[in-house]
Parts: structure tokens; C-alpha cells; sequence
């Protein structure tokens, strides 16, 4: 697993750390989930895939805070579509967090738009259950998806991350701003988190900024880490914010 920090743009406070799975293969080398998250979900391995991640980034979660690092931060878990309707989701996140001793407000799955529309009635009872176990969700690529605007008011999201494709060339692309102004808006208007994603530029982090979002994440803040640079950072408790 590698991580990627989630930043106070104002402080450079460290806020949350997600886990992102990698594939460490043997003739073809470090593969990115994008190349292998469909294969498993086409071969039923989404179930097993989700579970040793949310194990594994569990695990080494508990180990920071216990060594005293990482106490206020969050911790974002990707679910895939598939796990997120599947029977005992619920359950296996309920006993996995438990196991470590990890409070549940202090972990937030990250689903996709998508999938809430899809399958609105099993996703009303999984995310009714997650809540229940105390678990935060936030909906990740906001506005690459199929609107699920209808569903902000009555589904148990904390937070919206604006997608990263709507970051990149913010400062440049007056349409960009547009949707990011109205997602913020939206944000605002329902009492959501805010996270944008992609931040790769000092322009976009004080475009940002000006309007009001602060959270963020992206390679100018920190390319994905592994664990012990992680741990390291989280010790640090900040980046470098000099824009
Ligand atoms: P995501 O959850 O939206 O994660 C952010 C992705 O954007 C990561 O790619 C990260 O490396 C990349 N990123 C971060 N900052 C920047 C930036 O400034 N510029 C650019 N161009 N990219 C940036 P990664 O690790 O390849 O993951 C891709 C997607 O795969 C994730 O998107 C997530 O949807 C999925 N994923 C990752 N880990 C897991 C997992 O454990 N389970 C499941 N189901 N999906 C996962
Ligand atoms: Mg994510
Ligand atoms: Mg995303």
C-alpha cells in the first residue's frame, strides 16, 4: 500500500491519509491499481482485494497511532463498486476496525458516484450501516459521474472530493473554475467536507484557496508514499506550504 496525504492548504497540517493499493509484480513491476482493479472485480477478487486493503492500511494505521503518530488524522479506504453492494460489507468493515482498535470516525470510505445511483436501495442500507458503525463516507471524482445530486440530501455522506480532472488546469481554464466554484457551492449548501484532488500546481492551490477550499490533495503537496515515509511525514505532522 502506498499513502497520500491529505493537506490543510492554509497550515500544511497533514489531515488524513488514504490508502492507495499497488501490485508489486513480478516480471512487470509496480503496477497501479488502474491496470489491475478491474481485472479482479471481472474475476470476483474485488471482495478479497478489499478486504486484505482494508486490513492491511488498518493495521498499519493502528501501528502509527499507537507509536503516538497520526492521532488526529483520517484514515480514506477505497471501496470499489462491487465490494460496496456486496453481502457482509458492512460487517467485515464493522470487524476490521474493531480488531485494530480504531474508532470509527476516524475512517472514511471513499465511494463513486456511480455505484450510488446504480444500486440505490442496497447503497442506502450499506451506507445506513456504515454510519451506524460510526464510519465517515466521502464521494470520490465528484462530478465525473452520473449526478447524484438528488441523493446528497438523504444519503449519510460527510464529503465531496472535487475530481482531479477539474483541478489540473485550474488558474488556466475558466470552465474548470466554474464547476469548482458550483461544487463548492454545493458543498457549502448541504454542510459537506471539501477535498479537491490533483492539485499539481501552485496556480490551482491558491485558486483554490481564494475560493475557499482549502483541503487538498496532489503532487505538490506529496506524490504517494510508502508506509515508512508515510509514518515519517505524519511524525513531521505538516508539508511545506510556501505559495
Ligand atoms: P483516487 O481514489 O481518486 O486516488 C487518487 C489518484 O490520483 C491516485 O492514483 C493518486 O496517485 C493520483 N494523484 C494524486 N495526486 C495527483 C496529482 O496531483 N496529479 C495526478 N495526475 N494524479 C494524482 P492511483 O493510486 O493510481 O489510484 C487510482 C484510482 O484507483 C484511485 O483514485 C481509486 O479510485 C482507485 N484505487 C486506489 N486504491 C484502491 C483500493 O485500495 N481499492 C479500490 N477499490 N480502488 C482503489
Ligand atoms: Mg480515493
Ligand atoms: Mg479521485
Amino acid at each position: 500500500l502506498n499513502s497520500l496525504p491529505e493537506v490543510d492548504m492554509r497550515t500544511g497540517r497533514i489531515l488524513a491519509t488514504e490508502a492507495l493499493v499497488r501490485w508489486e509484480h513480478p516480471t512487470r513491476g509496480l503496477l497501479l491499481p488502474g491496470s489491475f482493479i478491474n481485472v479482479a472485480e471481472s474475476i470476483n477478487l474485488a471482495g478479497e482485494l478489499g478486504r486484505w486493503v482494508m486490513r492491511t492500511a488498518c493495521a498499519d494505521f493502528s501501528g502509527w497511532q499507537r507509536s503516538g503518530i497520526g492521532i488526529d488524522a483520517v484514515l480514506r479506504i477505497n471501496v470499489s463498486p462491487v465490494q460496496l453492494v456486496s453481502a457482509g460489507f458492512v460487517e467485515m468493515v464493522a470487524e476490521t476496525i474493531d480488531e485494530f482498535g480504531i474508532d470509527g470516525r476516524s475512517v472514511c470510505l471513499e465511494i463513486t458516484e456511480s455505484v450510488v445511483v446504480q444500486d440505490i436501495e442496497t447503497t442506502r442500507i450499506t451506507l445506513a450501516g456504515l454510519k451506524k458503525a460510526g464510519v465517515q463516507i466521502a464521494i470520490d471524482d465528484f462530478g465525473t459521474g452520473y449526478s447524484v445530486l438528488t441523493h446528497l440530501k438523504s444519503l449519510p455522506v460527510n464529503t465531496l472530493k472535487i475530481d482531479k480532472s477539474f483541478v489540473r488546469d485550474l488558474g488556466f481554464d475558466p470552465d474548470d473554475l466554474s464547476i469548482v466554484r458550483a461544487i463548492i457551492g454545493l458543498a457549502d449548501a448541504f454542510n459537506l467536507g471539501l477535498v479537491a484532488e490533483g492539485v499539481e500546481t501552485v496556480l490551482a492551490a491558491r485558486t483554490l484557496l481564494e475560493h475557499g477550499c482549502y483541503r487538498a490533495q496532489g503532487f505538490l503537496l506529496s506524490r504517494p508514499l510508502p508506509g515508512d515515509a508515510m509514518a515519517e511525514l505524519l511524525a513531521k505532522g505538516s508539508v511545506p506550504v510556501d505559495f
